[in-house]
């Protein structure tokens, strides 16, 4: 049998310094060398899951498979490593504690006084050898959310000690990693930030066997060296990560500083297969290599925060690569545009997309874009909110149904051609009722989707409540609104197109979850070709 080594990376001296990228471009060497690797993040937060989230809270919202609503970080593990992530690869506080006290109020804890320690440790440990223990994986990467020495982080660095000292040295290690800050008044690059979040994570028992250092300044070997005898790490263990003008350049770069072979070598794996990253740098020399360029239109109201859409500006950034492309995507505030400006709003465009989203605010904008591309023979891409929309503003342009709305923006309305699903009525808990996971879609073989796909039967993941209304299916299809993708087991519509329009597709799940470096999505391929011929 063998032992699934663990890898834990924490975080210190500042927040948003990339760990969730740092951690994935690791497991993409680690991957590319051979190995089984998957990669967990841990919340310290007490939400259940970010589901409940407002976007400009904590950006998007990803989906499994499995229907996890989940951190974001999760989507850069899937594009990364191609492989699919499930619930088990995020953990919240509140999901621990939620389990914690499910189990005492079951009497399972035999009446024992249910602590922090060792109750709340055990639960955590549990969770992050799960995936270990599902013989699935060679390495298990753990990314502990914020920062050391946060209050709320402090069960999860308790548990990494006890799972270190459970494990062994060679079969767990922490990579910790922290922030060089340059101050341009003294002209240097300073390591006291990083010395003191080293020693905040001693004071818990634990000791960093690597350090990940984020600079935009070059560090000195003497800095190192300095890094290194201060910080208590090998010279070898100190690694710059200097910053990068994608995302996806980072694991060459961790190549070339020796993440990995530090990485092995502490964990005893001693392979020496040269990581295989062929397909990943063909896909670079061709996302760094454009030959045309197109610009696209993102309707949204979240669009103040890039975060808020990160999967389908990545989708962008891959299917743009798929066609040796520069997408360039202008962000347009839906509650910013209204019939008197469309067109000064739109100019330009060659491609529009409406996005997905929750709640009335900035809807009417929503359907004036969805009409103008309509009309305008703009390729049209419309996510879930975005397809609710096309099927709105077709029912009240083109049928005639001047009140057509969504009963999630108008209860009362006389034409909910969105509706809810009779068993969707009676649901009073907002966390984790949505539709939400991978569920399956027949094609039309007469479609534009049918070719894009080009296969009969599609799985795609699903994050949405309310649903395209059957009521009005004969009389959609009949004005032109073709229904070209439907639930082979509930019969609800998952796709809508114009085929009399060059590109004008709406559909009910979400394509941006599945796109991956390595696998752009066909649709967002499509798309991003459809925008360039409208260029043209
Ligand atoms: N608010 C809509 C619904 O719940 C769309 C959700 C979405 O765009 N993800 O059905």
């Amino acid at each position: 049998m063998t032992t699934t080594k663990y890898i834990f990376v924490t975080g210190g001296v500042s927040s948003s310094l990339g760990k969730g990228i740092i951690a994935a471009s690791l497991a993409k060497l680690l991957q590319a060398r051979g190995y089984r690797v998957t990669i967990q993040k841990l919340d310290p937060y007490i939400n259940v899951d970010p589901g409940t989230l407002n976007p400009y809270e904590h950006g998007e919202c990803y989906v499994t498979d499995d229907g996890a609503e989940t951190d974001l970080d999760l989507g850069h593990y899937e594009r990364f490593l191609n492989t699919p992530t499930s619930q088990a690869n995020n953990v919240t506080t509140g999901r621990i504690y939620q389990s914690v006290i499910e189990k005492e109020r079951r009497g399972e804890f035999l009446g024992k006084t249910v602590q922090v320690v060792p109750h709340i440790t055990n639960e955590i440990k549990e969770r992050i050898q799960i995936l270990g223990k599902s013989g699935d994986y060679d390495i298990v990467i753990t990314e502990i959310g914020g920062t050391v020495g946060d209050i709320e982080s402090l069960p999860y660095i308790e548990s990494v000690r006890q799972l270190k000292w459970e494990l062994g040295d060679d079969n767990a290690l922490v990579i910790h990693l922290t922030l060089i800050p340059y101050l341009s008044a003294a002209g240097e690059l300073k390591t006291k930030p990083t010395q003191h979040s080293v020693k905040t994570l001693m004071e818990s028992g634990i000791k960093a066997d690597i350090l990940v250092c984020r600079t935009e300044h070059e560090l000195s070997q003497d800095l190192k060296n300095k890094l290194a005898l201060f910080c208590n790490v090998q010279k070898e263990a100190v690694i710059q990560s200097i910053d990068a003008s994608t995302i996806y350049d980072v694991p060459n770069l961790m190549l070339e500083e020796g993440l990995d072979v530090v990485t092995l070598h502490k964990l005893k794996l001693l392979n020496t297969v040269e990581p295989n990253l062929k397909e990943w740098n063909e896909f670079l020399d061709r996302h760094k290599n454009p030959k045309a360029e197109v610009t696209i239109g993102l309707v949204g109201k979240y669009v103040e925060l890039q975060d808020s859409y990160k999967s389908i500006l990545e989708a962008f950034t891959h299917a743009g690569a798929e066609n040796e492309m520069k997408v360039n995507v202008r962000s347009i505030h839906s509650e910013h545009i209204n019939a008197a400006n469309i067109s000064e709003e739109l100019k330009g465009l060659n491609a529009l997309l409406v996005a997905p989203g929750f709640g009335e605010r900035g809807i009417e904008g929503k359907i004036e874009a969805v009409r103008y591309a309509r009309e305008n023979n703009l390729p049209f891409l419309g996510i879930c909110l975005g397809m609710q929309m096309a099927v709105i503003e077709y029912s009240r342009n083109v049928l005639g149904l001047k009140d057509a709305n969504s009963i999630e923006m108008d209860p009362d309305t006389s034409n909910p051609v969105i509706n809810l699903m009779e068993d969707q009525k009676n649901i009073t808990e907002m966390g984790g009722t949505m539709r939400l996971g991978s569920w399956k879609c027949d094609l039309i073989k007469d479609s534009k989707v049918y070719d894009v796909y080009g296969s009969g039967t599609i799985d795609e993941r699903h994050r949405h409540r309310y649903e395209y209304n059957n009521k009005y299916k004969e009389a959609l299809e009949e004005a032109g609104l073709a229904t070209t993708g439907v639930n082979p087991k509930t019969g609800l519509v998952e796709i809508v197109e114009i085929p009399t329009h060059p590109f004008f597709v709406g559909v009910q799940y979400h394509p941006e979850y599945k796109s991956t470096v390595v696998n752009p999505h066909p649709l967002f391929v499509a798309f991003v070709k459809a925008a360039y011929e409208q260029s043209k």
